[in-house]
């Protein structure tokens, strides 16, 4: 019996917003399986702020190729399989492509723990690019001590959500910084954090003077742009300054607007540091450990946002950039 695979392929790369046009959704018929390949069974597919990046020709980022199935971090189970230690039915994560059904290979993937009930927690909460992130920067780099003001932006976002949770655990005063007032009051009354700045409809500058009027201590970046200027400008002194991201920038790389206030590092003897999650594989273990005995416990959440079915793919990016999701974004492909 052929099998057919749905995938999202790139058509155009796009110059400004990635739309619906620079995707299409088609069928492929699939070649049988050869020897040390394994076929699984999409459930679900990441969307991640950092794929608009990887649709650019150029750039640091891996890429994806015109023609190219979109790239894409994914949960699914194996549905055959060539190899006796690989079996029918077991549950595994890795880059299976935004597709319904992906042919891999072991080193591709790994398996999964099927006990948190459905698989999408492993691409939300116990995520590489989502809550290991949130744990690895705030970990590495952000380095809270009870009392410090912590801000982030794109608070309500997958790996922001993560991180507040985890400075308030770590006894900081959090201010989240979203767009729109069912993301601000969501910050408050369902995950606890202290305030929280609608940089929509506020001016993010003043609120942070008005609730932090001795300066911010942590800053977790996730948008860049005229937000982190605002962050820079209200820092206490020997502040840290995380760069985890800047989406206000990925949909014009070739014309970054870099930081205007950044000369307050020096009078506030502060400091910025990026990362990547990635550098840091032997934390991935311990972050996925800890956020699971969050999760069990009860002690962090992270919604999950899930557009159904795979021809929905090609707006799930557009839908992030405008702040459509709360949480997690992913795509249920089957
Ligand atoms: P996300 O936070 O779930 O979604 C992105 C959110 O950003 C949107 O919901 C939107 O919320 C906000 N946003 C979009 N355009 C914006 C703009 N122009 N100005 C301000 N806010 C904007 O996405 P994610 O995948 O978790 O990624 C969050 C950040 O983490 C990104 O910068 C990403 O590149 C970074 N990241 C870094 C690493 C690493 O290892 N360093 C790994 C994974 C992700 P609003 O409604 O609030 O606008």
């Amino acid at each position: 019996m052929t099998r057919f695979n749905r995938r999202v392929i790139l058509v155009k790369r796009p110059t400004a917003d990635a739309t619906p046009d620079c995707f299409l959704v088609e069928d492929e018929a699939l070649e049988p399986l050869a020897e040390g390949q394994l076929r699984v069974a999409v459930e679900y597919i990441s969307v991640d702020a950092g794929m608009r990046t990887m649709l650019r020709g150029e750039g640091y980022h891996r890429q994806v190729a015109l023609g190219g199935v979109i790239l894409a971090g994914g949960v699914g189970r194996i549905i055959e399989s060539t190899l006796s230690d690989w079996s029918v039915g077991q549950a595994v994560r890795g880059g299976l492509g935004a597709q319904t059904l992906a042919t891999v290979t072991p080193e591709m993937v790994e398996r999964v723990d099927d006990g948190f009930g459905p698989l999408s927690v492993h691409l939300g909460l116990l995520g590489g690019s989502t809550g290991v992130t949130a744990y690895i920067g705030m970990e590495q780099v952000a380095k809270v001590k009870p009392g410090d003001i912590f801000a982030v932006s794109a608070a309500a976002g997958a790996v922001g959500a993560v991180a507040g949770q985890i400075a308030k655990k770590a006894g900081a005063y959090v201010i989240g910084i979203a767009g729109g007032q069912r993301k601000t009051a969501f910050l408050v009354d369902k995950l606890g954090f202290d305030a929280a700045i609608d940089y929509k409809g506020q001016d993010v500058s003043a609120e942070l003077k008005r609730l932090a009027p001795n300066g911010i201590n942590v800053f977790f970046d996730n948008v860049g742009g005229a937000i982190l200027d605002a962050a820079l400008d209200h820092l206490a002194l020997r502040a840290r300054v995380v760069i985890c991201g800047a989406i206000s920038q990925y949909d014009d790389m070739d014309h970054v607007t870099g930081p205007s206030m950044y000369l307050r590092l020096a009078e506030r003897q502060s400091v910025m540091e990026g990362f990547a999650y990635f550098h840091f594989p032997e934390r991935m273990e311990p972050a996925k450990a800890q956020l699971s005995e969050w999760l069990a416990e009860g002690s962090i959440v992270l919604p999950e946002e899930i557009l159904t079915g795979i021809d929905a793919y090609p707006e799930a990016l557009q839908f992030m950039f405008s702040g459509g999701n709360l949480g997690k974004l992913m795509v249920k492909a089957s």
